[in-house]
């Protein structure tokens, strides 16, 4: 096994795909956007910093996210069995990645980018929904909760305090300007795979599971 990046827009689907893949392998998913929410819950002078440039769209400061990533890359529990959801997602935090591999002798596998048009990234950030109990990620419009693919009352399902239509914009103009430059960082290293994101759920996780098992092999 080697760690993965899962990359493309907000609302792309790269925490969808990573859960799955979680499921299916002897992986383990570390979302920078998760971790960051988890510092905003604990209500510390840091939370509220970071609680306030995730409502306006912008990146938290590198520094900052690449603390949390060395954390996690450095436990030998997740030796070379990472997926990176939301991270790196500017080029200092492609090159600070690579670094990290470097010094704890992991490696990356491959980048998995997720391509999806700009109207339904929208659609899907709106109607997302995820429930607060167990983790799930559902959405109103496209994978609507329901009694056969969710045990949780429906009553934990929350939204997002950045997916909201303002914050949507700034985040995508935030993926143009500083996100997307990475593509060719990963496509100039070979490790770059573009996958549509704009099919049915399972459909995409079929292409990945094929892209990903003879790596893996
Ligand atoms: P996500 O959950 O990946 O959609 O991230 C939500 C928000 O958290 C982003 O819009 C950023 O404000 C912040 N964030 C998440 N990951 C990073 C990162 N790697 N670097 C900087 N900011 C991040």
């Amino acid at each position: 096994m080697a760690n993965i990046v899962i990359f493309g827009p907000p609302g792309a689907g790269k925490g969808t795909q990573a859960d799955k893949l979680v499921n299916e392998f002897r992986l383990f998913k570390v979302s920078t956007g998760d971790l960051l929410r988890e510092e905003i819950k604990k209500k510390s002078e840091l939370g509220n910093k970071i609680k306030s440039i995730i409502d306006k769209g912008m990146l938290v400061q590198d520094n900052i996210t690449n603390d949390l990533i060395e954390k996690v890359l450095s436990n030998k529990k997740y030796f070379n069995s990472l997926i990176f959801d939301g991270y790196p997602r500017n080029l200092n935090q492609a090159k600070n990645l690579d670094e990290l591999i470097k010094k704890y002798k992991q490696k990356l596998s491959c980048v998995l980018s997720l391509k999806v048009e700009p109207d339904i990234v929208v659609k899907r950030i709106l109607g997302r929904q995820i429930c607060s109990k167990c983790g799930s990620i559902f959405n109103v419009f496209f994978s609507p909760s329901n009694s056969q693919n969710h045990a949780c009352d429906p009553s934990f399902l929350q939204k997002r305090s950045d997916d909201n239509e303002v914050t949507v914009k700034s985040r995508f103009q935030t993926y143009i300007k500083e996100t997307l430059p990475i593509l060719k960082y990963y496509q100039n290293q070979k490790l770059l795979y573009e996958i549509d994101g704009m099919r049915d759920i399972s459909i995409i996780y079929k292409e990945i599971r094929g892209i990903i098992q003879p790596l893996e092999a």
